[in-house]
């Protein structure tokens, strides 16, 4: 390894690098800081825990970027993938805002980005998870990171935590938000996966009549051969995997209330009821269903599809006002306009929503919101960047500023701002976000 040892709570670890910045966490966001520091000069390090990058982007299966600005690094992406035939914009005037949705292949997404890394000379270690920060003299200095073959510390002038889920601040003792204020829910997560060989038009055809299905389904739940995963929301619990309101059968995108992204057990519990669910589903839609006979699991995603966890506590907290009323900064990083999409549970509410509730929860006609420098800055801590979904935001704002444009535009400040300050010698909150508002824009 050639770096030594260090000494970490009383444990002696191998260094195994030391760097400028590390990226904990390969996401759009923690994607977009490696590119940008590397690209910046600085010695770079990513992190990730998954053996494939992408995050929830590619992992757990969503396969559309919001219509809303990503910055250089996102555009370059959308350009490459449209170049391999992997993706296309969809707009629709009444619902998009220009150029549209960026809907693009998971797989393609992955390969694209690990590309798009290396090419900016960054390093990368899969299959590696950041067990927490290093803190020396008051002030995040590295990582422990984990993978089979020992724990391990990589040094750093300065970290990004784009964890997702604040894994990385956390572990320091950042204060950090989580859920409502008043009841402490999160937003549903998300169990997608792939059923393939049905013959999708011969069941439109030959389908049997809505009552008939609740009865096959309510044979199949009977009979002990049909488990809803708990928590399930959408489709209904009582029905599952029948939507009564639309008539259909929701059979391979679940959402599930109550999951604690930031808690292992949680999402371990949800991801092996969810399997155990598609394989009963396969059965049951083979024996029961026109069209359905010969049917099979094509792709099983590598993560649950979380959308909010911690929101870590920064210099500046991003609020549904700001979003509401299109709010600008002077160190502005990014810029948004996608709408406050929550995922409620009751009490809340949640989708689908009318039109109109989207237009009144964007920023008004046609405006933008920006996101400040000081949100990526976490209150208290030293030598830590945030990026992505886990930035400092209340929660209306979070569900606007967690889509993958704007966290590959969070992301890309993050790598930025930390390849600034440590080549430069200083801490990021040393740093004057509107020095990094202008080092971004000629990107
Ligand atoms: C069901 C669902 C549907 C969505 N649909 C859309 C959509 O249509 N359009 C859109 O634009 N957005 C959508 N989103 C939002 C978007 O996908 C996410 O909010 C976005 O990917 C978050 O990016 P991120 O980089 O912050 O975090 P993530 O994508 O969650 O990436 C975090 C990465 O860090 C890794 N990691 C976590 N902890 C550690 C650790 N300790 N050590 C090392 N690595 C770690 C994870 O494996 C992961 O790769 C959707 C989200 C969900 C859940």
């Amino acid at each position: 390894m050639g770096h030594g040892t260090a000494l970490v709570a009383g444990q002696e670890l191998p260094v195994m690098a030391q760097c400028d910045v590390l990226v904990c966490g390969g996401g759009p966001a923690g994607i977009a800081a490696a590119i940008a520091s590397a690209r910046q000069g600085a010695s770079t390090w990513l992190v990730e825990t998954l053996p494939h990058l992408g995050g929830t982007a590619s992992g757990a299966g969503v396969g559309t970027a919001c219509d809303t600005p990503g910055g250089p690094i996102f555009d370059e992406l959308a350009q490459r993938l449209m170049e391999v035939g992997a993706a296309r914009y969809r707009y629709d005037p009444q619902k998009h805002r220009k150029p549209g949705r960026l809907r693009y292949l998971p797989d393609a997404f992955k390969l694209m980005l690990l590309k798009m890394v290396r090419e900016a000379g960054a390093q990368m270690l899969l299959c590696t998870t950041c067990e927490g920060a290093w803190v020396q003299d008051g002030a995040v200095r590295g990582a422990i990171v984990a993978n089979k073959g020992q724990r391990s510390l990589i040094k750093a002038g300065v970290v990004v935590d784009a964890t997702g889920d604040g894994d990385v601040a956390a572990s320091c003792g950042a204060e950090f938000m989580m859920g409502d204020p008043a009841d402490g829910r999160v937003q549903n997560a998300n169990f997608r996966w792939g059923l393939g060989e049905a013959d999708r038009e011969r069941y439109e055809r030959e389908k049997p009549s809505a009552a008939r299905v609740l009865e096959l389904v309510a044979d199949a739940r009977g009979a002990g051969r049909l488990h809803p995963p708990r928590g399930v929301f959408h489709p209904p619990p009582d029905s599952f995997p029948f939507d009564r309101e639309s008539e259909r059968l929701v059979l391979t995108n679940w959402e599930i209330q109550g999951v604690d992204g930031a808690n292992p057990r949680s999402v371990s519990e949800c991801l092996a009821d969810c399997q155990a669910t598609a394989l009963e589903l396969v059965e049951f839609c083979r024996r029961s269903l026109a069209g359905y006979e010969n049917c099979r699991v094509t792709w099983l995603p590598t993560m649950l599809g979380i959308r909010e966890s911690r929101r870590i506590l920064g210099r500046y907290v991003v609020t549904e006002q700001d979003v509401l009323s299109g709010q600008k900064f002077d160190d502005t990083i990014a810029r948004c306009w996608f709408w406050i999409d929550l995922h409620d549970p009751p009490p809340g509410k949640t989708v689908p929503y009318s039109l109109e509730h989207v237009k009144s929860h964007q920023p008004p006609g046609g405006d933008w919101y920006e996101i400040p420098y000081r949100a990526l800055l976490p209150r208290e801590v030293s030598g830590l960047l945030i990026a992505g979904r886990c930035i400092s935001a209340d929660r209306p704002a979070q569900s606007s500023l967690r889509v993958i444009p704007t966290c590959f535009f969070t992301g890309a400040a993050a790598g930025t701002a930390a390849a600034m300050a440590a080549l430069g010698g200083i801490f990021p909150h040393e740093l004057d976000g509107r020095l990094v508002r202008e080092k971004l824009m000629p990107q």
